[in-house]
This record gives C-alpha cells, structure tokens and sequence, in this order.
C-alpha cells in the first residue's frame, strides 16, 4: 500500500445543479472531521459537466483530468443538465469518460437502512453494498455499428480476465474491509452462468479469485433468483458483484429498498483510482433552493475516507469514516431530515447538525 502522505489531495469536480450544493455540504463534514484528527485534505476545486460545456465548449478538460488522476482521489458532485446536449443529442456525462480513462471497473453502492428513514419493505436488517462492472458486459457494445439488417438488431455481452480479476479484487477487499467493522465478510456472485457462455466465463473467474481469498465467504446465484431473495431477505447478503446491465437494474433496486434517492452514496473504484459520488443526478427541478438532501454526498464521503483508510493502512481515515457515518446517523435519528424523506430541513440547516454532532 502507499503510505499515507501528509496532506492528501482531492480533485473535488462539484459539477452543475444540486451538485454544487451538495459538494458544498460534503466538504465541510470533510473539514469538520478531519481537523480533530490532525488529518490534512488539500481540496482543488475545478469546473466540469453541462455548465462547463455551455461555457467552454468542453465538459472536462484534460488539465482537470490529469489532475484527476495525479491525486489520491475525486469527489464528484452531479453532472448534466436536460437542456445542454451536444450536436449529436447526448448527455454531458463526464464520468463516464473517467471510468474509460481510471479503469473505473466497480461500480459500488452501499444500501442501507438509516434511523428515522421510513424503510420501503420490512426488513429487521439491510446492509449490503452491490458492485456494478461498469465498463463492459452488455454494454461493451453500445458504440457499435447498426447491424444493417433492418429487421434485426443486436447486443453483444463482453467479459474479458482482466476487467472481472479487478472487479472481484475489489469486491472481496470490500467484504474484507466491511467484516473489520462487524460484516460477515461474505462475496455474493448475481450471475447468469447457466444460459449464457459469457456468465458461466464470469463465474469461472469468480471461483479463482475467491480461491485467493480463503477468509470471505462466497455463494453463486442466478440473477433471477438473487433478485427475489434481495427482496425477501435481503438481511442475507454483504457484498454481491455482477455484470453491468444486471447491476443497473439492481443497484437500483437495492436503492428502493432503502428508500429515496437523496440518501444513495456510491464509489466507482479501479486498481489505482476512485470516484466518489452521489447515486443522484444534478435534479434541476430542485437546484439553487436549499432543497437538495446532501445525505449521499456526506456517505460519499465516508466511503472515500474508508477507501483511503484501507488503501493507505491509515486508521484516521477509518476513523473519521466512523465518525461521519455516526453523525449522519445521529442527526437523523434526533429528526431532523430534509424534505424529500419527510422533514422540513435544508441542505444547510442539515450540514450544520451534521457538523456540530461531529
Ligand atoms: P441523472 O439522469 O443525472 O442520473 P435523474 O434525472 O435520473 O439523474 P436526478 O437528477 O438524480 O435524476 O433526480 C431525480 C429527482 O429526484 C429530482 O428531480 C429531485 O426531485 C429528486 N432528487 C434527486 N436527488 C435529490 C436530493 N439529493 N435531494 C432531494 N431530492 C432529490
Ligand atoms: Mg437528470
């Protein structure tokens, strides 16, 4: 592992709508934690996403990616916006371009429940975290050419060594990382290796890197089935991987299980960087009006400080993940909560009980 340096540096890209003001939040439970602890955070803000690309033409220009990928890690806001689109009608979505570029391969997506938060379903227990690949599978193709067949169209599903060995990596130091904290340490496969080849490829990759794994505990389970038990039991699982498509439509799942999207944090994380975000977009419905819950931002940020807490062996950032998590949960638990969950909070009403339980 690297060791810790004295000031760790973070690319914070707080991008458009909600974003911003959601960054804002995260930043100062990021200054309010580590300023006890004697952990120094060296922030370089840059601007990126739909508001950019109005401005500059460009939505993330290579100076901010470089510096992107120069520093211990990225937090992200949200970025797009519906009315800026390029030429050809797609989305400013510059992280997608960062996943191709870090080899962002895991997409990781904590669902849990929170005190105060009324859960969707009843469960005694939910505490998993899903681990989306998200740079291939079936969307491997998607750049493809049109067949040329006016009556057919196809897709392809790509699983190739490289991307499944690091995908799995970062699943099982997940689950190793999560049963130091009281996880049961166990790695859940959602695939489906009993119809396509390309599945039963995934699989077999999955049993080779578990065999590297010999503590964590590992089940295999067809994606149709593991969706129903995620419902009815989802107490059961800790760490569960898949392919791409199947994790678009399980993650969020899981995400409505634990209820609201406000609430969501998530990580995209490769062999040597990660992005921390939000699950939510940039919600200019909201935008500019106090209104945005910075829940997922402040978990965000929990999860980057547990990420280079495990990366750099440094028990302060563990620490201050801790310390984050319990205030968020102490806040909510107390009841205060922003309007999406219920409550009557703003985003700044919010942060600032957020920082003084801290
Ligand atoms: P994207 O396309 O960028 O993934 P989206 O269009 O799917 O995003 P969001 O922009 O995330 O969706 O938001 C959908 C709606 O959910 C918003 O319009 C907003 O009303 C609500 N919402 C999202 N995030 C939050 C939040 N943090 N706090 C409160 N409400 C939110
Ligand atoms: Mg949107």
């Amino acid at each position: 592992a690297p060791p810790a340096p004295a000031s760790y540096e973070v690319v914070v890209l707080p991008g458009d709508g909600i974003g911003v003001e959601v960054t804002d939040a995260g930043v100062a439970v990021l200054r309010a934690v580590a300023e006890p602890l004697g952990l120094r955070f060296d922030l370089d803000f840059h601007q990126a996403g739909a508001g950019a690309y109005k401005e500059t033409g460009v939505a993330i220009a290579e100076t901010v990616t470089t510096a992107a990928g120069d520093a211990d890690a990225i937090l992200f806001g949200a970025m797009g916006l519906p009315d800026v689109r390029r030429d050809d009608g797609t989305e400013i979505a510059p992280q997608i371009d960062l996943r191709e570029r870090f080899g962002l391969v895991a997409g990781v997506r904590p669902a849990t429940l929170l005190p105060g938060i009324d859960p969707v379903l009843y469960a005694p227990k939910v505490d998993f975290v899903t681990v989306r690949e998200s740079t291939e599978g079936l969307f491997a193709g998607r750049n493809d050419p049109p067949s040329g067949d006016p009556d057919v169209e196809h897709d392809r599903m790509t699983i190739t060594r490289a991307t499944s060995e690091t995908l799995f990596e970062v699943s099982f130091s997940l689950a190793a990382a999560r049963r130091r904290t009281g996880g049961p340490g166990r790695v859940t496969l959602f695939d489906k290796a009993n119809v396509l080849k390309s599945q039963a490829f995934l699989r077999r990759i999955f049993d080779e890197v578990a065999e590297r794994h010999p503590g964590i505990e590992t089940e295999r389970v067809y994606v149709d089935a593991g969706v129903m038990m995620m419902v009815r039991e989802p107490e059961r699982f800790d760490v569960v991987v898949m392919e791409n498509m199947f994790g678009d439509i399980v993650s969020d799942l899981a995400a409505g299980i634990t209820g609201g999207l406000g609430l969501a944090p998530s990580a995209d994380i490769g062999r040597d960087h990660a992005v921390f975000q939000p699950c939510h977009g940039s919600a200019p419905d909201i935008a500019g009006r106090d209104l945005a819950n910075p829940v997922g931002m402040i978990l965000s940020v929990a999860m980057m400080l547990d990420w280079l807490g495990d990366r750099h062996d440094d028990a302060r950032c563990l620490d201050a993940a801790r310390r984050v998590r319990a205030a968020v949960d102490a806040t909510l638990a107390a009841g205060t909560r922003t309007r999406d969950v219920g409550g009557t909070a703003g985003t700044t009403s919010f942060t600032e009980a957020v920082v003084a339980a801290l």
